[in-house]
């Protein structure tokens, strides 16, 4: 019963290539298919044992966990397994990581993930030629239509569920996978079919030669073919019984051939021979790949969407983030105003995210804001002005800060500096357009004109004129 376990697991081990040594009775297996140490659980190397424990060793028996393994690995030749990376992300540390927030916190985060996936297969391609096998094992992983390195090891690896995994990829991978085998393949190929190459050309010239012999004893050369006839009768009487076959077959040819002289028939049978034993010569020396898919492994992790709201005095913000356990980035966020990546992240006051030289504050109300939010300026004074600060003026249509704003005395609107003027008389503002020249000369406004205008009058009246 040991014995036939141990035939069993070598047998098993040496098709999947693994390195067999024995050491005081253990067996030691090396280099294990990731596709196996994935559903046994553990990594290689395995020190076995089959008769009873022993320390630093495994029982292999009925029943062992390698066995099973073993067993599970056998009957899904071909299947699928189904593996997760687990990852514990902490978001806020994540992030902490990579940026800096300035003038604004966290105020909410909120983690949700997606799961992305890739394909290994486990391939055993056999190499048969010249009446041997020979065996290679390759693993090939594919992520999102590449072939990349999948080196598992240091993360934690657990079996995955059914209802989180979906196989769409797994065919098209497959078919990148069994291209890039090929491709694997193509040294050994080109190694071993040169090696055949040689042996069969050196095989070939002497079925020819050999050939060529026999078309050349049937060659009509009658006093030739008579003469070996003798010697061949001369050579038999003395041969011993080993080389007395033989002989006596040649010598039997060569009377046929002194009868058929002439005859084309014997020469066409003697060229389809060659033929044949060329062909069947080149049958044995080529070379048959047979590959076998042995495993197909589809292995998923999730990729996290962090949403933050972002709070800063008198702006809200709301983010996504995303990041990638397996590479451990998280995806740079820019400045909305330069657009140079950033580490140190500012909200101006209408939401958007700015580096550190980006923001400028308006001069009206001093909060901080991006150049796209302060493109307005006072067409008087020139200083930059935010959305609420900015005051339109209806005379001329340009921007204007408050103090350069005034009221206008005719309509009650408001207008800027440069629309109106102030009356030397009664200091009040108007349009130029309504000012006149006063009975001094100065230019005042139509209120103060009218007064004058009135005064005058009056005056006359008094006066009596
Ligand atoms: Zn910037
Ligand atoms: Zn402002
Ligand atoms: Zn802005
Ligand atoms: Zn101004
Ligand atoms: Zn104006
Ligand atoms: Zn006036």
């Amino acid at each position: 019963m040991d014995n036939q376990v141990k035939k069993f697991t070598i047998e098993f081990f040496k098709n999947l290539q693994c390195t067999i040594s024995n050491k005081n009775n253990i067996l030691i297996i090396e280099n294990v298919p990731k596709g196996f140490e994935d559903l046994y659980g553990k990594v290689a190397p395995y020190n076995l044992s089959f008769s009873g424990q022993i320390d630093g060793t495994e029982f292999v028996g009925k029943g062992s966990a390698l066995l099973v393994a073993m067993a599970k690995f056998l009957k899904g030749v071909g299947k699928t397994t189904l593996l997760k990376i687990d990852f514990d992300v902490n978001p806020n540390e994540e992030i902490k990581k990579v940026i800096f927030f300035k003038n604004c916190e966290i105020d909410n985060l909120v983690k949700t993930h997606k799961n992305n996936f890739f394909s290994r297969f486990t391939f055993i391609s056999t190499f048969h030629y010249l009446n041997k096998s020979e065996q290679v094992v390759n693993e090939i992983y594919i992520h999102e239509g590449k072939v990349v390195d999948g080196d598992l090891s240091g993360y934690k690896v657990i079996e995955g569920k059914n209802d989180e995994a979906t196989g769409g990829h797994v065919e098209k991978d497959y078919k990148i996978a069994r291209d890039i085998l090929k491709e694997i393949l193509k040294e050994k190929t080109t190694e071993v079919s040169e090696i055949l190459k040689i042996k069969v050309e050196k095989e070939i010239e002497r079925i020819e030669e050999h050939y060529k012999s026999l078309v050349g004893e049937l060659g009509g050369d009658l006093t030739g073919t008579l003469k070996k006839v003798q010697e061949t009768e001369l050579t038999l009487r003395t041969a011993d019984s080993d080389e007395a076959e033989p002989l006596r077959l040649k010598l039997d040819r060569l009377k046929k051939s002194l009868v058929k002289i002439g005859n084309d028939d014997s020469r066409n049978r003697i060229l389809a021979e060659q033929e044949f034993t060329i062909k069947d010569a080149m049958h044995k020396h080529s070379l048959n790949i047979d590959n076998k898919l042995v495993n197909t492994t589809v292995i998923y992790y999730p990729v996290f969407n962090f949403n933050l709201f972002l709070n800063s005095d008198n702006s809200k913000r709301y983010i996504e983030m995303n990041y990638n356990p397996l590479t451990k980035t998280l995806n740079k966020l820019s400045c909305e105003s330069c657009g140079k990546e950033i580490n140190q992240l500012n909200l101006c006051s209408a939401g958007h995210i700015n580096c550190d030289t980006c923001l400028v504050k308006c001069g009206e109300c001093t909060k901080v804001f991006c150049e796209k939010c302060l493109k307005k300026n006072c067409s008087v004074c020139g200083k930059s002005l935010c959305k609420d600060c900015a005051m339109m003026c209806l005379g001329c249509g340009k921007y204007v800060c408050k103090i350069h704003m005034r009221r206008y005395l005719v309509s009650g609107e408001e207008r800027c500096v440069n629309c109106l003027r102030a009356c030397l008389r009664c200091h009040g503002l108007s349009h130029p357009k309504h000012f006149g020249e006063a009975l001094d000369g100065s230019k005042i406004c139509q209120k103060c004109l009218g007064a004058e205008k009135r005064g005058a009058v009056i005056e006359r009246i008094f006066k009596g004129s």
